[in-house]
């Protein structure tokens, strides 16, 4: 996740050029694996949810900046400390060149854009959500037969661009990730 402090130049640029998975499109929550781990966010100001004793950090996530650093790095949460995206590591690997890296960077974030026009223009507006619990309440409501033929064509648009979001975000950043890990979006839709 978003590494303000290294290991290298490089892999901080990509990161913060990406943000995917602090930005609330991979990930719906992070899971905090101890009270101490809550605590210390919580005395960082983080608004955190609770369901009975487990605790998570929302996202997309309140402590990514505009710059795309973590302001709270070095209290960060276990999860975030060990995530490492499949793109990361093949780039890390030399399976991938640094142009080859930031092109995927380049695609995911602009798929991600234009699901984020097409909700607009369906008016989920709550950029607060996670990109796939605003994908899901626009497609979870009922067909309007009679309705309008752009709000049909957005939906439908909608349903084929998070589909085809969700692939490109499986295939090239979550391919590595352990079955054992929180699930990520399964799918956009
Ligand atoms: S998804 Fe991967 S490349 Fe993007 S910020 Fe997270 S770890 Fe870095
Ligand atoms: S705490 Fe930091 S590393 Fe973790 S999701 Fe939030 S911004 Fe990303």
């Amino acid at each position: 996740m978003v590494n303000a402090d290294g290991p290298s130049a490089t892999s901080e640029s990509l990161c913060r050029q990406c943000t995917l998975c602090c930005s609330g499109v991979l990930f719906v929550d992070v899971h905090l694996s101890s009270p101490t781990e809550s605590s210390r966010l919580e005395k960082e100001g983080v608004e955190l949810e609770w369901d009975q004793e487990e605790s998570f950090l929302p996202q997309p996530c309140q402590c990514l900046n505009q710059q795309g650093d973590c302001r709270v790095y070095p209290q960060r949460p276990g999860m975030c400390a060990a995530f490492e995206c499949s793109l990361l590591k093949d780039w890390q690997r030399g399976d991938l060149s640094t142009y080859q890296t930031l092109s995927r960077i380049k695609e995911a974030r602009n798929q991600v854009a234009s699901v984020e026009n097409l909700l607009d223009k369906l008016g989920q507006r709550d950029a607060s959500m996670p990109l796939f619990f605003r994908t899901e309440s626009v497609l979870s409501q009922p067909w309007d037969l009679e309705g309008q033929a752009d709000v049909n064509q957005w939906r439908d648009q909608l349903f084929d661009q998070s589909a085809s979001l969700s692939e490109f975000l499986d295939r090239h950043f979550l391919r590595e990730l352990d079955p054992e890990d929180d699930p990520p979006n399964e799918s956009l839709i």
